[in-house]
């Protein structure tokens, strides 16, 4: 399906038009919640002020997790709804989300117990939606699936079973899905304020971030889903509100495939200061993380700090024999979890709530914060059900339990690099091939091609480099230098596509490069 961004802002050119749901905010949350709407029958409008998962969204470990970690720490709800939706999005995302096996490596038998019987309970949490038994190992079966794990002292391992995926394909896919649905859904559109009428939210004031027009847009509910930017939406409603969110950093270091030098992913529960870290294998690399860092502010393009480079540097030396150094990192990238605030007091924020809060306004608006993306279509349902009460609009059930996602194939086959298109990859490769250039290579480091740059202005509304680069393609998080390298290349298709000037493609460049450079340890930044 092409999708026309023109065609989108169309939509929104009618003063007198009342939508059913406005939703702010383009990450897995509002993307989420844009489906449910739609897939239900509400006139949805969703509102992205950058690109789809520009934000946290894009910049996760890449799990579809109950979250070991929370089991451990007693929080045994959180685990078996995270559990209940892994198996869903396996079920309706067969082609972006894959079954994965993750050693934990121990080294004191008391672990070995510890570990196993931990698993046990985490399988039979997860009941009929499990991914297969966990299993306690051998040292020697250990060390054959993690080749280079640190052998000095090991015991056994344990083997258990979670989900792993592409996130920001799972966002470009929930866009791409909504639309379908019958939502409208733009990307480079900024909520500015919010309009009343007495004490009651009416709609919502937006800007086009491409060509400056803004516009006043009615709606019967406004939903706002904008992860660590939520206070801000919160203070257009009530400037005197007080903060819900805090933001904790975490960084990831993306190295060669080698470094881990297994299928299997591994799993350590407990670094030196009491965190988890995970070394994945993802798009033939190996991502490393991550770090738990509270920060007092937020922004769109987070910095990894040097101390969490540091950490994951010597954490990873700790565990594998060949120890990755700063010149081996192809790419680094920040996030932000939007945590919901502790009110009062100040504490750690691993012991922060990572379960949602869902919140309405005096004036109605709705605001949905905090979770994970493994539940973001839990979140979603919770969501929309809440909109409709505000809203009084029709009851209508959810439908989203067993919606299949754009492009949901069973027959993905993951050692082809299309796979992340499902059953779009055929008509992806008849692209390519009515266009032998488009076929080619962009950068021997990356199996990325023409085409799919084309495919990505044409079916997935990429308006930038960095939309190809970095979210469309994952190229900028798997190497950031081939990234930079494949930049003019990416510039000069998309002007043509985009029937864009000289330059546009040298404005694209430099904005591009710009971001680019945070992503290399050692930039010159
Ligand atoms: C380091 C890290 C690792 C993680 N790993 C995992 C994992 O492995 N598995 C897992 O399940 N979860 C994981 N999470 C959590 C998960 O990534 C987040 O819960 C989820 O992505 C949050 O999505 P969101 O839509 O709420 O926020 P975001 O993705 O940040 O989206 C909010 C969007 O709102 C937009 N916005 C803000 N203001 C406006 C405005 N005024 N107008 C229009 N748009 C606006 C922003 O541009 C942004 O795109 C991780 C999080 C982090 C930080």
């Amino acid at each position: 399906m092409q999708i026309s961004r023109e065609e989108q802002v169309e939509q929104l050119k009618n003063p007198a038009k009342i939508w059913d749901m406005i939703v702010i905010g383009g990450g897995a949350t509002g993307l989420g919640i844009a489906v449910d709407a739609a897939s239900r029958g509400f006139k949805t409008l969703l509102l992205e002020q950058s690109d789809f998962a520009k934000g946290t969204s894009s910049r996760s470990t890449k799990l579809v997790h109950g979250g070991v970690r929370y089991l451990a720490q007693g929080n045994i709800g959180l685990v078996v709804e995270a559990l209940r939706e892994r198996g869903r999005l396996l079920q309706n995302a067969p082609h972006l989300v894959r079954n994965e096996i993750f050693i934990i490596p121990n080294y004191s038998w008391w672990s070995s117990i510890f570990y196993s019987v931990g698993l046990s309970v985490y399988d039979l949490l997860a009941g009929k939606r499990s991914f297969g038994r966990s299993r306690l190992i051998s040292k020697k079966e250990t060390i054959y699936r993690i080749p280079n794990i640190q052998q000095k002292n090991l015991k056994s391992g344990v083997l258990y079973h979670d989900g792993q995926f592409d996130d920001a394909r799972l966002a470009v896919t929930l866009a791409v899905t909504a639309i379908e649905q019958g939502a409208t859904v733009l990307n480079y559109f900024k909520v500015k304020g919010l309009t009343k009428e007495g004490n009651n939210i009416k709609g919502v004031l937006a800007q086009d971030m491409e060509t400056g027009v803004s516009y006043s847009l009615k709606s019967k509910s406004v939903i706002n889903a904008t992860g660590v930017f939520v206070d801000e939406v919160l203070v257009m409603d009530a400037p005197e509100s007080g903060p819900m969110v805090r933001p904790s950093q975490g960084i990831h270091l993306v190295f060669r495939k080698s470094f881990l030098g297994s299928r299997d992913a591994l799993m350590i529960p407990q670094t030196k200061d009491g965190r988890v870290l995970f070394a994945i294998p993802w798009h033939n690399r190996t991502l490393v993380g991550t770090t738990d860092t509270p920060l007092d502010s937020h922004q769109m393009e987070p910095k990894a700090l040097e101390e969490e480079i540091q950490f994951i540097l010597d954490t990873a030396a700790i565990y594998l024999t060949r120890t990755p150094t700063r010149k081996d990192v192809l790419s680094v990238f920040a996030g932000l979890r939007p945590l919901a605030a502790p009110q009062g007091e100040n504490q750690k924020t691993k012991e922060i709530s990572r379960s949602h809060k869902l919140i309405v306004s005096p004036t109605g608006l709705i605001t949905i914060t905090g979770g994970k993306w493994t539940t973001y279509r839990q979140m979603a349902e919770e969501t929309v059900n809440r909109a409709i009460e505000v809203a009084g609009l029709p009851h209508r059930t959810n439908r989203t339990k067993t919606l299949s996602l754009h492009g949901s194939t069973d027959s993905a086959d993951w050692s082809d690099p299309l796979f992340v298109y499902g059953s779009d990859a055929l008509t992806l490769k008849v692209l390519a091939k009515a266009n032998p250039p488009w076929k080619q290579i962009l950068d021997q480091r990356l199996p990325y091609i023409g085409a799919e740059v084309i495919w990505a202005v044409r079916n997935e509304m990429a308006r930038t480099i960095e939309d190809v680069l970095a979210r469309r393609t994952r190229a900028l998080f798997l190497d950031a230098r081939a990234a930079m390298d494949m930049a003019p290349a990416v510039a000069r298709l998309m002007a043509e596509e985009l029937k864009k000037d000289a330059v546009w493609e040298k404005e694209q460049l430099v904005s591009f490069l710009n971001v680019a450079k945070y992503y290399l340890v050692d930039g010159d930044k």
